[in-house]
């Protein structure tokens, strides 16, 4: 696909004029620029074009990649006039992404990391996956889907990766007009699941089409952090278990006395029943359930736990059903908070992007005064390193986890 190179010739660049009073959040480096900020387009562009933002004032702001058929209408990158969005911008953003993380010790040969995290990363609209030598591209946005190719030949100069496969996520690519099919872009997926190790424990991860079973790379740290709370031969329970991350940590690095995980997907448990017995963890049970509804069935049954895990998938997409998302996310931590003994220990998580650590705090805050128990917060979490947070776009900040001694 075609790219820009060369030197930045800026007048001959394609501008994006704001409106008035509407440019300082891009002087201060947010990276989105919505429609509704935007005053003209001057010169011929196509969707995915690298444009130069500039004020009404004609000031020059950043260059970014336009798509006037999303709400983020340009996406921004670069805030140097001399530095345009060309191969070797693209190359360097790539590198100094999988530098810090081979810097933090997260890239090797069995090991799954987050190469590199959009909007995290000052790459809008690409994450990029590292599960043992395999890369997983993900694109998210139209301009970042445009230069494909040359982020394709980047990863593998800078990572000779056995494979390259892409994956499609279906309810953003609508929003960027995109369509994209998961497909292996190159090398070959072994006929075997990818096997990575993550806190001494060994997980199954399966890239081929149709599988995609995948990995939560960004609960790594959590989980090991989780076991180390544990009191000495917990009972646990692990709510929203997919492959049996928390679980399995728990009863390894946690010496749990059993753990017992649920989840609604069969598949997710197949692989956590697989991945217990790979580890020779004997005391670790998983069953196909809905946790809304186990959760209810163990409360009136009257059964306790020592330990509870909690950690759902994202329960509101947008800040319009928000409330709706804390209801749910109270229901499941009251009814966890009922079934912990005095002194238990819950371990609450939101990957929720849209709610933030202050609502789900007041929610815990809700749990803890209709329970009549007292919830002391001993640690609150984030995502691991290879999920940073942008300081000038705090949208990237999305996962809270919570641990929380129930008295
Ligand atoms: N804790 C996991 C990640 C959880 S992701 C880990 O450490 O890897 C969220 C999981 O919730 C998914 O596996 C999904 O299948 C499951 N899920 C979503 N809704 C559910 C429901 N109502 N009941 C049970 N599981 C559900």
């Amino acid at each position: 696909m075609p790219d820009e190179s060369g030197d930045p010739n800026v007048a001959s660049i394609p501008k994006v004029k704001l409106r008035p009073r509407k440019a300082q959040p891009f002087f201060g480096r947010h990276p989105w620029v919505r429609d509704s900020g935007v005053e003209r387009v001057e010169g011929h562009v196509e969707d995915g074009d690298m444009v130069q933002l500039v004020s009404d004032k004609d000031r020059f702001i950043a260059y970014g990649l336009i798509n006037r058929q999303s709400h983020l209408r340009v996406r921004l990158y670069s805030w140097d006039e001399g530095a345009a969005l060309d191969d070797s911008f693209w190359r360097a953003r790539l590198e100094r992404a999988i530098l810090m993380r081979r810097e933090l010790g997260l890239v090797g040969d069995d090991t799954g990391c987050r190469l590199v995290y959009s909007e995290a990363d000052g790459l809008s609209g690409l994450v990029v996956e590292n599960f043992a030598g395999h890369l997983m591209i993900q694109i998210t946005s139209l301009g970042m889907y445009r230069r494909l190719d040359s982020i394709v030949a980047i990863l593998t100069d800078l990572l000779q990766p056995k494979s390259i496969s892409l994956r499609g996520e279906a309810g953003i690519l609508k929003l960027e007009g995109l369509e994209i099919e998961s497909q292996l872009l190159s090398g070959e997926l072994p006929s075997d699941p990818i096997v990575i190790v993550e806190n001494e424990l060994r997980y199954q991860v399966d890239l081929s089409e149709g599988q995609k079973t995948g990995f939560y790379l960004d609960q790594r740290d959590n989980r090991r952090v989780a076991a180390s709370y544990l009191p000495p031969r917990a009972k646990v329970l692990d709510m929203f278990c997919y492959s049996g991350g928390f679980a399995l940590n728990a009863a390894r690095h946690g010496k749990a006395a059993s753990v017992h995980g649920v989840d609604g997907s069969g598949p997710a448990v197949s692989a956590a029943q697989r991945h217990a017995a790979g580890n020779q963890l004997a005391n670790v049970s998983f069953e196909k359930a809905d946790c809304f509804d186990y959760l209810k069935a163990r409360v009136d049954a009257g059964d306790q736990y020592d330990a509870i895990i909690l950690d759902p998938p994202k329960f509101t997409k947008s800040r319009r059903t928000i409330d709706e998302a804390l209801r749910a996310y109270f229901h499941i931590n009251r009814n966890a908070v009922q079934l912990l003994r005095p002194g238990g220990i819950l371990v609450t998580c939101s990957c929720s992007g849209n709610v933030s650590r202050e609502e789900f705090l007041m929610m815990l805050l809700g749990v803890a005064q209709k329970s009549g128990r007292d919830l002391r917060l001993l640690e609150q979490r984030g995502a691991a390193p290879d999920h940073p947070v942008n300081a000038t776009c705090l949208e990237s900040e999305y996962l809270k986890c919570f641990i929380i001694s129930v008295s």
